[in-house]
């Protein structure tokens, strides 16, 4: 799908914003469902049109949440391992610990346990009172390999994908953003769609059968696409008149591209005209190469402008009258 086409169902829908929703399956981590459905797209092609549509100034990029990835592989697979600060084994065990604040030592309260209640390890006493000669800092982890107590583990994160270890600092930051129509579009696509259905309705008020975009198969058996496909059938239902309409917005340069694709168009199909609306205008080799072959230039500043012509042509054109 072309990305003006994708701007159009975007315009029309009159949505706010495209969310990302975190998908592990997504290869990226995360995809956009309303545009999925808006747009008939798979969720990579989405991605492709979305990011292009911001690339041109028409959708605007918003921070909405960020993912963690592995470094190595970029999968979103690491999950988290504890092991000892110390030593770095991963062999730890949590527990409850006390400490025995008459002699200072520290440990899980496993090793305080005997029959007797809570006696110190290390110096051998009776625990009495919690809060007097004995307390419970919480929860600590006690190393099995080097025995040392830590507070918190160190934690580490292994991606389940290629197995790469790495501390959270290392982990790489994906950010998902989120997109919504910038101004610029919404000027844009008015400017376009406005002209474009007063031209439709103008068409049809002349007899015509109107298809916004239309599509054609040709001689060649390729299937053509045209901005406006205009038609009128004779009482008989044979067809008496076709009109392929294009649009040209030129950015800067104005190039021969649309001119050859319109009259390859021609060529391939049973039509009566070729009409080319042009913003703002062709260059002077390109309005010679139209002229030639026989295509129909109609330009001006503002597509407004362009289509206003044809209307101002059409009175004492009584071609536009063709559907006998
Ligand atoms: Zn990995
Ligand atoms: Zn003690
Ligand atoms: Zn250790």
């Amino acid at each position: 799908m072309d990305t003006e086409k994708a701007l159009e169902k975007i315009m029309e829908a009159k949505f706010d914003d495209f969310i990302p929703e975190i998908d592990p399956k997504e290869r990226v981590g995360f995809r956009y469902p309303l545009a999925d459905e808006l747009l008939e797209t798979s969720s990579e092609e989405t991605n492709q049109i979305l990011d292009s549509l911001a690339n041109e100034g028409l959708l605007i990029r918003f921070p909405f949440d960020k993912l963690m990835a592995c470094p190595k592989c970029k999968s979103f697979n690491p999950r988290v391992s504890t092991s000892c600060p110390h030593c770095g084994h991963t062999n730890m065990t949590r527990g409850r610990v006390l400490d025995h604040m008459l002699c200072g030592y520290v440990g899980p309260e496993s090793e305080f346990i005997s029959s007797e209640g809570y006696t110190c390890p290390k110096c051998r006493r009776a625990l009495k009172l919690i809060g007097a000669d004995y307390r419970s800092p919480g929860l600590m982890y006690k190393c099995e390999s080097c025995s040392k107590v830590s507070l918190s583990p160190k934690e580490t994160f292994i991606c389940f994908e290629c197995m790469h270890r790495s501390s959270l600092e290392e982990l790489s930051e994906i950010p998902v953003l989120g997109y919504r129509l910038s101004s610029a579009a919404r000027t844009s696509t008015r400017s376009i769609s406005v002209p474009k259905m007063k031209l439709v309705d103008w068409l049809k008020s002349r007899g015509y059968q109107v298809s916004v975009p239309g599509r054609v198969i040709g001689k060649s058996n390729v299937k053509h696409r045209v901005d406006i496909l205009a038609e009128k059938y004779s009482k008989g239902g044979f067809l008496a008149d076709r009109i392929f309409i294009d649009f040209y917005i030129a950015e800067r340069e104005s190039s021969t591209d649309p001119v050859l694709s319109l009259f390859a168009k021609g060529m391939d199909t049973e039509i009566s005209r070729l009409l080319l609306i042009v913003v703002p205008k062709l260059s002077k080799n390109t309005s010679l190469f139209a002229k030639m072959y026989n295509i129909e230039v109609y330009e001006g500043s503002t597509l407004e402008e362009a289509i206003v012509k044809i209307f101002a042509q059409a009175p004492d054109a009584s071609k536009w009258l063709l559907g006998r």
